[in-house]
């Protein structure tokens, strides 16, 4: 069995430099170090920081609580509100959002200074679309389809601007920026789907098409990794949504002679090799079995057959 890992699989700039802050600030921080949500969707992550210390903010009600150490904005931001919230406590406020992400905010900001209204082409229950909204200085709406695009019906006069939650499928915001076009209110679209999204998903795109099974890697709230799951099964029936290494049932595979591996932006490199490693001991243990049940009979090989054992001497 053939093994290919995505160049592209796990941790993305933004989500390593949030981490990264994290491991920096226990070591230096005067006083506890919080997160404002988990730092990313990655359970094995935020336990490990968790026995460091890191100790995780859930609401705003837990917030108003904190009055010393460090908060750590993490790679999705948050809403002006809340990091203004942040800033009055006294407290020294790490802001960790991505600058991709932050970008966004800069554009539907300036966008509701203009008077436009903004859609964003993304989750509304997605905490970095929630941040998003919260710096957009007028109306505000989110769109997950091309059919909610078509549903969406504005006041005359509007003039609108479509942005994209950085880690949306790249193929659906295409569908929705179709329907925006020919809307009478459409008036600029920034495509801000990032980079490191659009690479991963291309790349395990082509990977799903060349092999037998796909397994993708990531945590269950991980919205990033439930897309790229989407994206595989689009082209490779057999793909597998594991979180971790417990999750995953070797036996389906014993049939695949070519098996892709990619994994989401909060996936760590340590449960990617893990992983890896169990699939190429399983492929070594079962061409061993293979092997040791060839023969060779006249010059032919024979599958399956019991060798003949000389009788102890
Ligand atoms: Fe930044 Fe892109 Fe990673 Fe989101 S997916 S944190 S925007 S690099």
């Amino acid at each position: 069995m053939k093994i290919t890992v995505a160049e592209s699989a796990g941790f993305c700039f933004g989500v390593k430099r949030a981490v990264e802050e994290c491991f920096h600030q226990i070591e230096n921080a005067d006083g506890p170090v919080y997160t404002f949500g988990p730092i990313i969707h990655n359970d094995q992550v935020v336990e490990e920081l968790n026995r460091k210390g890191v100790q995780v903010i859930y609401s705003e009600e837990e917030l108003e609580q904190v009055h010393r150490g460090v908060i750590i904005i993490r790679s999705h931001g948050v809403p002006e509100r809340i990091q203004k919230k942040m800033e009055s406590l006294g407290v020294k406020v790490v802001d960790a959002t991505c600058p991709f992400v932050k970008k966004i905010h800069t554009i539907v900001r300036k966008a509701g200074e203009e008077g436009k209204t903004v859609i964003i082409a993304g989750s509304p229950d997605h905490p970095e679309v929630q941040g998003i909204m919260g710096w957009a200085a007028g109306p505000v709406y989110a769109v997950q389809s091309a059919e909610e695009m078509e549903r969406l019906e504005l006041p005359a006069r509007t003039e609108a601007v479509l942005v994209a939650q950085t880690t949306f499928h790249a193929g659906k915001f295409e569908d929705i920026v179709d329907i925006f076009r020919k809307k009478e209110y459409y008036n600029s679209v920034n495509n801000t789907v990032c980079s490191a999204t659009d690479k991963r998903q291309t790349e395990a795109r082509e990977i799903a098409q060349q092999v037998d099974a796909m397994v993708v890697i990531g945590g269950r709230h991980s919205s990033n990794t439930r897309k790229l799951y989407e994206i595989c099964m689009e082209e490779c029936k057999n793909t597998y949504f594991i979180e971790t290494l417990v999750d995953l049932d070797t036996k389906p595979f014993q049939s695949f002679s070519h098996v892709g591996i990619t994994a989401g932006a909060s996936t760590p490199k340590s449960i990617i090799e893990e992983v890896h490693r169990k699939m190429s001991e399983e492929q070594t243990f079962q061409e061993m079995l293979d092997s040791s049940f060839k023969t060779v009979r006249n010059g032919e090989v024979v599958e399956g057959t019991v060798i003949d054992v000389k009788p102890d001497q």
